[in-house]
Parts: C-alpha cells; sequence; structure tokens
C-alpha cells in the first residue's frame, strides 16, 4: 500500500518508508477515518487501531497510517489541529529510504494504554506511555514545537 510519498512494507515487520524527500514542516499525510468514543473501545491502543485527538474521541486508522511506528525521537508528528482536522507533518527533512516514525505519547492523555518501546533511539524511553508521564524535558520539547494538541494541554495545565 502506498501514498504518493509513503510506502508501507509488512515484512519483516510493519514499517512506513518515504519515497520521497520530505521537507521540514512539511504535511506528510491527511489522517482521516471514522471517529469513535472512548467508551465504544475497551482498550484503544491494543485492540485496534486507533489514534486519540480529543479528550473522549479517537480515529479509526487506515492500513498505512496504522503501519507507521513509534520513536522516542520522532522524524514527524500528529498534529490536531481541530478535529476532524488531523494530519501528520515533518520536524525534520527525511531522505528517501527513511522510516517515518512519530512519538505516540504526544496525543494521548488519560489513556492507560501503555507498551514496551523498541524504537532503538539513543533517546528510547523504554516504554510508550501517555504525554504527563513524559519526562518533563521531553513534554517541553513537543510543547515547543507546538505539536501537543489542546486537549492534553488543557488538561495538563488543570493537572
Ligand atoms: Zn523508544
Amino acid at each position: 500500500m502506498t501514498s504518493m510519498r509513503l510506502e508501507l512494507r509488512t515484512s519483516p515487520r510493519q514499517q512506513v518508508f518515504a519515497t520521497d524527500k520530505i521537507l521540514e514542516d512539511e504535511i506528510i499525510l491527511d489522517i482521516h477515518g471514522p471517529l469513535r468514543l472512548r467508551h465504544d473501545l475497551a482498550t484503544p491502543y491494543l485492540e485496534d487501531k486507533h489514534l486519540q485527538v480529543g479528550d473522549y474521541l479517537y480515529i479509526e486508522l487506515d492500513e498505512l497510517t496504522n503501519g507507521i511506528n513509534h520513536s522516542c525521537d520522532p522524524n514527524s508528528a500528529v498534529i490536531v489541529d481541530d478535529v476532524p482536522h488531523v494530519f501528520l507533518a515533518a520536524l525534520r527533512d527525511i531522505e528517501v529510504g527513511e522510516e517515518i516514525v512519530y512519538d505516540y505519547s504526544v496525543t494521548m492523555f488519560n489513556d492507560p494504554w501503555e507498551a514496551p518501546c523498541t524504537c532503538g533511539s539513543t533517546i528510547c524511553r523504554g516504554k510508550i506511555q501517555e504525554f504527563r508521564h513524559l519526562p518533563e524535558a521531553v513534554r517541553k520539547r513537543y510543547i515547543a514545537l507546538t505539536v501537543v494538541p489542546k486537549y492534553v494541554l488543557d488538561k495538563m495545565k488543570g493537572a
């Protein structure tokens, strides 16, 4: 499965690669899909292919988007501009053949799902968890990059 600039490979494992050079701040992908409420999803990230985009709101991801892996040192970020306008943007230049990755934690709030991380980055946190559990320096970095969704920022202020 491919979009214009991305290719999903499923062997040896599911990964998405750039097939074209992508420049910093470019929108890589518009993320569309059916919206689902949290209470309809027993374990939103684990059971199905869902991305949190609001306090109680998730988008069901298509095969390509769901194939994009997590990294603690990501080259892209999901931007939740205004539901349902959600897109993936490049955080730096991405070369042809480079795997596309984003940090799953940035859009996660009040979601108990967590998983061990095997991204292999030198700054790997070892675990994928919701935003509020990230080290403060990492949270500040994402906030400075303006990629943290409003529903997460609002909750952090109230916390
Ligand atoms: Zn990691």
